[in-house]
């Protein structure tokens, strides 16, 4: 017999588990359908940053929106995220100040607890670091990182406390449509029925909308970083850092890694289902950018690379609202991004698909249509093409 229920969630990812999450809190069951493991998608592979520097104001709201899942996690979803305050810092080279200014003001503008601090503060807080390059960074002195898989396997345990199912090892090989309305899926378990299919599946996203004849303009994004251990001059940590001018982030990570990923050394095309080796050449352009910025890291010893993935839309922003057959909705195209935010989107995406409409954040920007109507979005300061 067909198990019937009230929505299916295509991907097991941060995604998939935090709308599982907020559709349980409106008192549906919602059956969370991983190909995998839980989190064994671009989710158990992020870098988890925590901040709210975006150039393009709906990302920073629902970045802001989120925030406060990660700071008082216990009490609004259960068990624990990581989350980790070490304060974050946009670093912008010089020429682009009127960039890092304008994003800085929206963002107060919102009430996101951000400033413009000056190189020598940047020097205050992080003696180790070159301040050659700029004058003015924007620093948040809440912000920091969480962990992932310990999100997402929180935001699945308290969605399954509150009725929701995950069936491991299922992979959707079809959707049902019935008088222009999905009624199920078809999966290598057999089918599950509902009245609503949601695409969370992270670079197979684009396969799954095929499944109904949507067509989603998604790449395959793939992106390495490292962990190396830091020398002991730098025992005390550092902030977490985005460093556009050497398309570079890194942050701490407990007591003695630091993680490390380049921006310019992602590779993009190809099938998600393609190796995840890191890039030839990768570990020696990684040392020579921490060492621009932070020259005493030529000491720091190499711990391990990892590659990840996601789905790469035109305008690297998310897609976020129905698309094809009635009751399909899509939740992709994160663009290597999309960790930060999960907490907000599952909420909006619970609210639309229950309420017809998106209250905690206006997610009206983020929709399919967009693409076919040359609305691309941009951000207010951008003054060239972007890397997130
Ligand atoms: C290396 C790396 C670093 C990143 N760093 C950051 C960061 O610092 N901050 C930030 O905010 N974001 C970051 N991101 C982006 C963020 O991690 C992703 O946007 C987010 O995890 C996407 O979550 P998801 O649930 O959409 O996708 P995924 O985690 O990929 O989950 C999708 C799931 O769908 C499953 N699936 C696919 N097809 C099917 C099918 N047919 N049937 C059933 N299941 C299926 C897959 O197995 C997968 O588990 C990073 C990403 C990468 C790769």
């Amino acid at each position: 017999m067909t198990e019937t229920t009230d929505v299916i969630v295509i991907g097991g990812g941060v995604q998939g588990a935090s709308l599982a999450f907020h559709l349980a809190g409106r008192s549906l069951q919602p059956l969370v359908l991983e190909r995998g493991a839980l989190a064994g998608g671009a989710t158990g592979r992020s870098s988890g940053l925590v901040r709210m520097h975006y150039d393009l104001e709906p990302e920073a709201r629902l970045a802001w929106a989120s925030f406060p899942y990660f700071r008082q996690w216990p009490e609004r979803v259960g068990g624990e995220c990581g989350f980790t305050r070490t304060g974050f810092l946009q670093l912008y080279p010089r020429e682009s100040g009127a960039r890092l200014r304008g994003n800085v003001e929206m963002q107060q503008g919102m009430g996101i607890p951000t400033l413009l601090v000056t190189a020598d503060d940047v020097r205050r807080l992080a003696p180790q670091f070159d301040i050659g390059d700029f004058d003015v960074a924007a620093y948040e002195p809440e912000s920091g990182y969480a962990d992932p898989s310990g999100t997402t396997a929180a935001f699945m345990a308290a969605a399954r406390d509150r009725g929701a199912r995950l069936v491991q090892g299922c992979s959707v090989t079809a959707i049902r449509v019935d008088g222009g309305r999905v009624s199920g899926v078809e999966t290598n378990r057999g089918g599950f029925s509902a009245p609503v299919v949601v695409d969370a599946a992270g670079a197979w996203a684009r396969d799954v909308a095929g499944l109904v004849g949507v067509d989603v303009p998604l790449t395959v994004w793939r992106h390495d970083t490292a962990y190396v251990r830091r020398p002991s001059v730098l025992a005390a940590g550092h902030p977490t850092v985005i460093d556009d001018g050497n398309a570079m982030y890194f942050r701490p990570e407990g007591r003695d890694l630091t993680l490390i990923g380049l921006e310019d050394d992602a590779a993009t095309g190809g099938s998600p289902d393609d190796d995840l080796r890191p890039a030839g050449g990768f570990v020696e352009r990684v040392v020579e950018r921490i060492c621009r910025r932070i020259p005493a890291m030529i000491d720091a010893d190499l711990q391990s690379t990892q590659r990840g993935q996601d789905g790469m839309t035109p305008d690297q922003r998310p897609i976020l609202g129905p698309a094809g057959p009635d009751g399909f909705y899509l939740q992709c195209g994160f663009s290597g991004t999309g960790f930060k935010t999960a907490p907000a989107i599952g909420a909006c995406m619970a609210e639309l698909i229950v309420d017809g409409r998106a209250s905690t954040v206006d997610i009206s920007p983020f929709g399919l249509e967009r693409f076919g109507a040359g609305r691309l979005l941009a951000g207010a300061h951008e003054d060239r093409p972007i890397w997130r």
